[in-house]
């Protein structure tokens, strides 16, 4: 056997199934892409959860830890990783080129929500679950159409072009989302009620139990829509409590709604509000919010025994350190910035294809892992 031959072989599959990187941060050739290999059927799982802690370094994870007497539920995970969150054009990424990395496996322009440098729409993870015939949904502690949840569904040049984005949600079928930001759904300047056109589509539609979700009662036979504040939802300190029961409707909901599978991606959005804000206790009780979230989820995915369970974030918020002098029950947090950082992020998984999510990696590995445990295959390709 020719070794050449061999080499070329490898070099053309590799090049085949996964997107090169296209940022001149990624010439090293330390960060070539990962050859994908398929799951057997039955070592792939029917289920992908994808929980997103915006803004959630190791720091805010070990303030989180510390400060709920030395536990969290991400130690339960058997699989840890970490990823490298730049962004094409910097090396500290926003959360809409980090989260388009997660959702389209494409490393983009700070601000770009679905879109590649070139400002072309890209097919996301979501959309293409949708095409397989999976039920899909979102669930966010920030609006729907902030920049993590929308760069899973929206195509937009900029993060900030809200009302673009929220129509972009009536281009799918996702099948349920919650989160805020109703305004721009209901009151926009081209004066279309999208609430209005999402009933029409077959879509139940409520809003505004953002601290008494129990009371939200759900018709099983619709697509649902929940938002849960005008605009930004507030935050666990003012109220807010909504993240672990609208996590665990949404499992419920998903596995009910469609028998072949869902992908669902949850954000606790708002420790990276605490990041910018240089404020601990703000970070620490968003912290503790998400990890009973991924509690839940966890809990769901044990009994489910076909669901993956991916934990990570889109990047660090704040250069957060616990300076000296902090105890168990006072941490003395420190912050060089009141932006983001590039310092790596850790990935935790669970549950059938875990083992894919060990290493270190690129930011858009964690799009090629998901789509490698769901067995989609060749080139991801938009269908319109
Ligand atoms: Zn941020």
């Amino acid at each position: 056997m020719n070794n050449w031959i061999l080499i070329s072989c490898l070099f053309l599959l590799q090049t085949a199934c996964t997107p090169t990187p296209n940022a001149s941060l990624a010439k090293n050739p330390a960060t070539a892409p990962p050859v994908i290999e398929e799951l057997a059927p039955a070592a792939r799982p029917r289920n992908v959860i994808l929980l997103i802690g915006d803004g959630m370094g190791l720091t805010q994870i070990s303030a989180g830890l510390y400060s709920n007497g030395d536990h969290l539920n991400l130690e339960r995970f058997p699989v840890i990783g970490l990823h490298k969150s730049y962004s094409s054009d910097n090396l500290i990424t926003d959360s809409a080129a980090g989260a388009t990395a997660f959702s389209a496996g494409k490393k983009t322009y700070n601000g770009a929500i679905g879109v590649d440098p070139e400002g072309k729409p890209l097919y996301t993870i979501l959309e293409e679950a949708d095409d397989q015939g999976l039920a899909t949904g979102m669930v966010t502690t920030s609006t729907i159409v902030h920049a993590t949840p929308a760069a899973f569904i929206a195509h937009e040049a900029q993060r900030t072009y809200y009302e673009p984005i929220a129509r972009d949600f009536l281009d799918t079928d996702i099948d349920l989302f919650i989160g805020g930001g109703k305004k721009y759904f209901d009151r926009r300047e081209d004066g279309r009620d999208l609430l209005q056109e999402l009933r029409q589509k077959g879509y139940a539609v409520s809003s505004f139990l953002e601290t008494n979700f129990k009371d939200l009662s759900v018709d099983y036979s619709k697509k649902l829509t929940y938002l849960t504040s005008d605009s930004d939802p507030l935050s666990v300190e003012q109220g807010r409590d909504y993240l672990t029961p609208a996590s665990i409707l949404a499992c419920d909901f998903l596995d009910k709604f469609n028998s072949k599978g869902f992908f669902l991606m949850i954000e606790g959005a708002q420790i990276d509000w605490g990041g910018h804000a240089n404020n601990s206790s703000y970070i620490i009780t968003e912290m503790l919010d998400f990890d009973k979230a991924v509690g839940a989820v966890l809990d769901f995915a044990e009994k489910d025994g076909h669901t993956l369970v991916i934990v990570t974030a889109d990047h660090e918020t704040g250069g957060y350190a616990i300076n000296p002098g902090s105890t168990r029950d006072s941490i003395i947090g420190a912050f060089t910035s009141d932006y983001h950082t590039a310092t790596l992020i850790p990935v935790f998984a669970y549950g059938p294809g875990a083992q894919l999510f060990a290493g270190i990696y690129e930011n858009t590995a964690i799009y090629d892992k998901m789509r490698q445990a769901f067995g989609f295959r060749g080139m991801a390709v938009r269908k319109n």
